[in-house]
């Protein structure tokens, strides 16, 4: 493991959020199914990088129940799933970004995933792409107004500037996707708060 990366790890362990690295997302996979027993409730917030993973079939296959609103079967299902996510036993999950002394930085424009991160279900899990890492608070708000925020709206198709131009300009859209910024400075007391972070590019 990269210097870097064990310092990070070492970081948020100091946090008292436990951390491990792995190479690549193959080891993300197999650590995250090791851990999510059979026949629990998995309930996950929207994240490119759980996407990525492409763990839902085999979680399914463990007879796992998965609550997930980007898999809502209509648009007024998705609250509701959102909702349900924060009850299950295990949460998944990104970070917008992650700094070097083991801050996990996000925005939300709704808000459940960064409740489902502190308080809801009692197991959460972070798999974190290095290409979230930060080198300190400023920088990790940077990266998430410059790369995640562009991309995001772009994506959900919302009408904001960065959208647009690709830029930040601090709007005031109705479309606004970062409404609540959250910065987990250790572990929230009630929940088991756990990173994985992975040595590759994973969500944006
Ligand atoms: S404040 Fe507006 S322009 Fe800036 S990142 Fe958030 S949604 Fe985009």
């Amino acid at each position: 493991m990269e210097e870097r990366y064990a310092r990070v790890v070492a970081a948020l362990e100091k946090r008292g959020i436990k951390a491990i690295y792995v190479p690549d997302k193959e080891g993300a996979q197999q650590e995250l199914l090791e851990r999510i027993p059979a026949g629990a409730s998995v309930g996950i917030g929207g994240s490119m990088t759980i996407q990525e993973l492409e763990v839902e079939e085999a979680l399914a296959a463990k007879g796992c129940e998965v609550v997930w609103h980007w898999r809502a079967p209509s648009p007024d299902q998705i609250d509701p799933l959102r909702r349900r996510a924060l009850g299950c036993d295990f949460y998944l999950a990104s970070s917008n970004a992650l700094t070097e002394d083991g801050r996990l930085v996000n925005i939300d424009g709704t808000g459940n995933r960064v409740m489902g991160m502190v308080y809801g279900p009692r197991r959460v899990i972070l798999v974190v792409g290095v290409n979230k890492l930060a080198a300190d608070l400023g920088a990790a708000l940077d990266r998430i107004r410059r790369e995640a925020c562009p991309a995001n709206a772009r994506r959900l198709k919302r009408k904001t500037p960065c959208a647009a131009t690709g830029q930040c300009n601090d709007c005031n859209s109705p479309d606004r996707m970062c409404q609540v910024t959250t910065i987990i400075e250790g572990k929230p007391s009630s929940t088991d708060l756990e990173v994985i972070l992975v040595g590759e590019k994973l969500g944006y």
